[in-house]
């Protein structure tokens, strides 16, 4: 299971859920272990006030054993 990450609102503090809009991001290169790091980045909408802002959705490291999160 992926880890839940908290995206707080820059503005007020509050936490934002859902983020409407990802795009992915993967590390050109790979670490020790020949994995590759992807992170999903989010764009987020503050439910309180309504400010957009971005936050890391999720992280996972992929190489020949699989997924890790
Ligand atoms: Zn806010």
């Amino acid at each position: 299971m992926p880890k839940k990450r908290e995206n707080r609102c820059p503005e007020c503090g509050e936490t934002a859920t859902e983020p409407y809009k990802t795009w992915e991001l993967v590390a050109p290169f790979p670490d020790k272990k020949m994995r590759i790091t992807v992170t999903v980045f989010g764009m987020f909408k503050c439910p309180s006030c309504g400010k957009n802002f971005r936050g890391v959705v999720s992280k996972a490291k992929m190489g020949a054993e699989g997924i890790e999160v």
